[in-house]
């Protein structure tokens, strides 16, 4: 038995299903999750010291590499002075300020503890903003384990198979409207219906958690005049695009503005960290200035704010999305090829430094009922192939791939020829 088998087994005793969050299980893929002693640069280290270049970047926050000797430097120097205090302190208005520079729609921004605090966040200060109950989202987005949003949910949820999750009361799951993703006619229809009780649309804007998927073009905009009719707020679901897809998040991208904006992952720079933010009179609602409640113990910690801010710092400098989006439309595109050789039908998609592929005949992969039509077997022969190659792709058919700053063109070419190995076993 290797050493992660070992200590899978002691985990299950303890933990349910061994794990701290479900994906991790390898569910999706067969056996047995790879436990971590350590991790540098673009490397993962198993137990058992195995390598692994890695593209999950603990699920999107490791934007540099893991430990980036910036931000390790700014903790350390943290952790000299206190981990925590519970009181205001002068880091998390430099956060704050960063955030609002980086995202112009974001006026005021309230940092809470993970994305799914953020999104619930969203949706509580939506619903006091406007007064009205329903909210629409898009089936096989995620946007964390709030009740309102585990409807027709992406990510763990699919690829555990429930997507509606037991303990959520019906009396709530009826406010949550959910429609085709990319699909805007269908958002129109139901506005149509109930336009006037609907508090906020919230949308993953480029889809991450049923793979890759990027919005059709006008597919955004209309979310965006939709609600401006209908009085309706729109929320972006930013936790993954954000400093991702570009500097300034897919509302930079594509050029649409939410009025409010769910931030999480990079911004905590693998620190538990999550951010919720927007127009400055709707977020005046919140308390202290407004009544809709909303607070956090552990909330603009600051280790976490040392580690976030420093990362937002390191992205900032000049080209440093041009080169991250370059190197993962290299991993794109060399997997396409990879397939292509080997006679394998695939799509590939991606959006700044987030990629996807999909093992099907279709010739682009739009929404959800898209996705489940993919081949999710092949998926897991080929993740495994990877693993066994000395790469770590995320261990689910529903999940986006990440690149990180720390690749360099030796590990993607590493990438590449163990693709082109594995396509061929398919
Ligand atoms: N929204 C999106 C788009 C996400 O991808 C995730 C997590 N993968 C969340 C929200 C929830 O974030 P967390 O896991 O930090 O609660």
């Amino acid at each position: 038995m290797t050493q992660s088998e070992t200590l899978f087994e002691n985990a299950q005793q303890y933990i349910p299903g061994g794990v701290n969050s479900p994906v991790r299980a390898f569910k999706g893929v067969g056996g047995t999750p790879i436990f971590i002693k350590t991790a540098k640069g673009a490397y993962l280290y198993d137990e058992d010291d195995n390598r692994y270049i890695d593209f999950i970047g603990s699920w999107g926050p490791m934007i540099l590499g893991h430990r980036d000797q910036r931000v390790i430097d700014a903790l350390h120097a943290q952790i000299d002075v206190g981990v925590g205090y519970g009181a205001p302190t002068a880091i998390e208005t430099a956060m704050a300020k960063k955030i609002c520079e980086l995202v112009p729609s974001i006026d005021l921004v309230r940092m809470v503890n993970s994305g799914t605090e953020a999104t619930m966040s969203t949706i509580r200060l939506a619903r006091g903003y406007t007064g009205r109950d329903k909210i629409v989202k898009f089936e096989g987005c995620y946007h964390g384990h709030v009740d309102s949003l585990l409807v027709k949910a992406g990510s763990g949820a699919l690829t555990l198979g429930v997507p509606n999750s037991p303990g959520i009361p019906a009396s709530l799951a009826e406010h949550t409207l959910t429609v085709p993703f990319n699909d805007i006619e269908s958002v129109r229809r139901v506005f149509a219906e109930m336009g006037d009780e609907i508090a906020a649309v919230i949308v993953e804007p480029v889809a991450g958690n049923m793979n890759c998927i990027p919005p059709v073009p006008g597919f955004l905009e209309g979310l965006r005049n939709v609600c401006d009719q209908h009085g309706s707020v729109l929320i972006f679901d930013e936790v993954m695009t954000g400093f991702r897809v570009s500097l300034g998040g897919a509302q930079e991208r594509f050029g649409v503005t939410p009025d409010l904006t769910a931030l999480g992952k990079v911004i905590g720079g693998g620190l538990p960290v999550g951010a919720f933010g927007g127009k400055r009179d709707i977020m005046s609602h919140i308390s202290p200035l407004g009544p809709v409640y909303q607070a956090g113990t552990l909330s603009g910690n600051p280790l976490a704010m040392r580690a976030g801010l420093t990362t937002l710092e390191a992205i900032s400098e000049p080209g440093f999305h041009d080169r991250l989006t370059e190197k993962t439309n290299t991993v794109r595109d060399g997997f396409k090829r990879a397939a292509n050789a080997a006679g394998v039908p695939l799509v590939v998609q991606s959006a700044g430094a987030m990629f996807g592929f999909f093992f099907t005949d279709q010739n682009q992969v739009n929404s959800f009922e898209d996705v489940m039509r993919c081949d999710a077997e092949r998926f897991g022969r080929f993740f495994n192939g990877m693993l066994k190659e000395g790469v770590y792709l995320a261990p689910s058919a529903f999940e986006a791939g990440f690149t990180s700053a720390a690749m360099s063109d030796e590990d993607i070419e590493h990438t590449l020829t163990a693709a082109r190995k594995v396509m061929e076993t398919l």
